[in-house]
């Protein structure tokens, strides 16, 4: 049982506005429904979704372009809308809209953001709905002048913060928490912008990487426990001083040919100005609790993210999985994308062929004509096909990092089987996801968890899968330890929540069987 349940002075309050937060991502997938196929049939549904991606860029003449690149790079941390705020020391500038980075910012759009500064973000809504007036940045005048915000993550103290904010005479005007962190800054009564800013960002609670901009000055800050990632580069110019350059992960960097220079800390507050760059710990003392799930899922294998190579995390999943729970088979088979660094982990150390015996189609999009007759599994069908020819007659190891609700688990097991594999072993990177995360990751409750509610043999039975492992807690910490000795947050794998505001609702187990 969770260790940490809801808390808070004005706990009715609070809680209310939690739940409405859970009630806006219902409301997000019902509405994805009304597509002419629904979003169910996907195999992507019964994957937990990407938070969001945020870039920074200072000191460069093409700003809104340098930062459309980075958001290029940052495409799977959020399809659903994108934004792009820039500022040339006078005025600011900001145009967001619903879709990928590639369909908002034509070149035409990018010309109308002028100026040497600018932040970006990509976003998949994890609370306020999905409309674009919660597409970030976000743009607020305020008493302290112009500001524009991005945000990763989730606060948990929303419900408090907001309430109160409102007695003091501020006005919201959208649903998106990263606004919260704004109207701090506008009712903070401390000296400088940076103060007040560093005031703020110690009242809020819950996981951030923000990025925010003035006419003249960039900002970018973590959150004390550092749930999200967020890099710092340098772009050498060829005429001028460098450009400095933040982005929640370092393979934006590469696009930009930007050299990595660190990680913004857990709880620093970093300001570029024309003073150059300059930084303070507004929070200390608090142990760090990075995502874990970054290193299973998220992030991309060429980031370097929490102090480690994505990439080398996940080949030692597969190389841990492998000494955990291996088992006598033929081959190899990842569950394309996010599976197959953890597989060619597993296969070399299990000394067995890795195959890509499932294809994936990286072109479906949430629209098409369905047929009349829809086969069985047809929505992963849409999204996988097996290979026949590598699958018939083998015994085949199948390596995936996450059961969600086990249903596409189930589907993908059916059609290794279909296309001839003798036994279907399915092995996890990860430990099995039992609990909700209130971070910034859009997973579904408690009830929904099968894994909360069923034991591996039980699941074993449902997905129909010969065996099933998961790789172990430890084995999971021991494949992302790093010399910083990084601290990581593992609440969905054991309910030990970091921080002390939970939705109740969310972490109740299901009263029915599967
Ligand atoms: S609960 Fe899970 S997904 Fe959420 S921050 Fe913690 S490790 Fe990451």
């Amino acid at each position: 049982m969770s260790r940490l349940l809801f808390q808070g002075v004005n706990g009715i309050t609070d809680r209310s506005e939690q739940i409405k937060a859970t009630s806006a991502r219902t409301n997000h997938r019902a509405a994805a429904n009304l597509i002419p196929v629904p979003c169910s049939l996907f195999p992507a549904s019964d994957k937990l979704h990407e938070e969001c991606g945020v870039v920074a860029i200072y000191g460069h003449p093409q700003a809104a372009r340098e930062a459309y690149l980075a958001l290029y790079a940052l495409q799977h941390r959020g399809q659903e809308s994108a934004g792009i705020a820039t500022a040339d020391g006078q005025h600011l500038a900001n145009i967001k809209g619903m879709g990928l980075v590639s369909e908002i910012f034509t070149d035409d759009v990018l010309s109308k953001l002028p100026g040497h500064l600018a932040i970006g973000h990509t976003r998949y809504s994890t609370t306020g709905d999905s409309a674009l007036l919660n597409a970030q940045p976000i743009r607020v005048d305020s008493t302290k002048g112009l500001i524009a915000i991005a945000h990763n993550g989730n606060l948990v103290n929303l419900g408090n913060l907001r309430a109160s904010l409102e007695r003091d005479g501020a006005y919201f005007q959208t649903t998106s928490d990263s606004e919260i962190i704004v109207q701090l800054i506008a009712h903070s009564r401390s000296g400088t912008l940076v103060d007040c800013i560093a005031d703020s960002l110690s009242q809020v609670e819950g996981a951030f990487s923000i990025v925010m901009m003035t006419r003249d000055r960039i900002f970018a800050a973590r959150d004390p426990r550092g749930f999200r990632p967020l890099s710092m580069g340098r772009m050498k110019n060829a005429e001028g001083p460098d450009s400095i350059v933040f982005a929640s992960e370092s393979c934006a960097f590469d696009l930009l040919r930007a050299e990595f220079i660190r990680d913004v800390l857990p709880g620093e507050l970093v300001m570029v100005s024309q003073d150059g760059v300059t930084s303070r710990q507004y929070a200390t003392g608090l142990p760090q609790s990075s995502c874990v799930f970054e290193h299973v899922y998220f992030a991309r294998p060429d980031s370097r993210i929490f102090g480690r190579w994505v990439q080398e995390s996940r080949d030692e999943m597969g190389r841990q999985l492998a000494r955990e729970s291996g088992v006598p088979a033929d081959v190899v088979v990842p569950v394309p994308d996010s599976g197959v660094t953890a597989a060619l982990g597993y296969a070399e150390e299990a000394g067995l062929p890795f195959r890509m015996g499932l294809i994936r189609n990286h072109y479906v999009g949430r629209t098409f004509i369905e047929p009349e007759q829809r086969v069985r599994d047809f929505g992963v069908r849409l999204k996988l096909n097996p290979v026949h020819n590598l699958l018939a007659g083998k015994r085949v190891i199948l390596i995936d990092d996450s059961i969600i609700r086990g249903t596409t688990s189930r589907k993908i097991v059916r059609m290794v089987r279909g296309a001839g594999a003798t036994e279907v072993h399915l092995r996890i990177s990860c430990p099995p996801t039992i609990s909700p995360c209130f971070y910034g990751v859009d997973t579904p409750s408690k009830s929904e968890l099968i894994a909360a509610n069923h034991s591996v043999e039980e699941i074993r039975q449902y997905i129909e899968a010969d065996t099933l492992a998961y790789l172990s807690l430890d084995g999971l910490l021991a494949s992302v330890r790093d010399e910083q000795k990084t601290g990581y947050c593992t609440a969905c794998y054991t309910g030990n929540y970091p921080t002390q505001w939970v939705d109740v609702e969310d972490i109740l187990p299901a009263a029915a069987a599967i």
